[in-house]
């Protein structure tokens, strides 16, 4: 079966508008955690190493999550969490 993330939670966790680096953490359904990092437009992902990779079980490193992305960074609404950041802060 292919694997579809879903993401359940995501949270701002690191935001500098100024040179438009933001951090996101997320959840997926399968109860596995990663970051994204934000460079302006680019998104990468990487795994916590809380929990195994929900594609091929490891629990140390790999670029599984890479290949998803696109997938996952859709489901991650940037601009709605740095509104409500933004709102928080000031
Ligand atoms: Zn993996």
């Amino acid at each position: 079966m292919a694997f579809r993330p879903i993401v359940v939670d995501s949270k701002l966790v690191g935001s500098n508008a100024k040179t438009g680096l933001y951090q996101v953490l997320v959840k997926l359904r399968d109860g596995s955690q990663c970051r994204v990092f934000y460079n302006n437009k680019e998104a990468t992902v990487n795994r916590l190493q809380t929990t195994p990779c929900p594609i091929c079980r490891r629990d140390y490193y790999c670029n599984c999550l890479d290949k998803f992305t696109d997938q996952i960074t859709s489901q991650i609404d940037l601009e709605g969490l740095i509104a409500a950041d933004t709102a928080q802060t000031k």
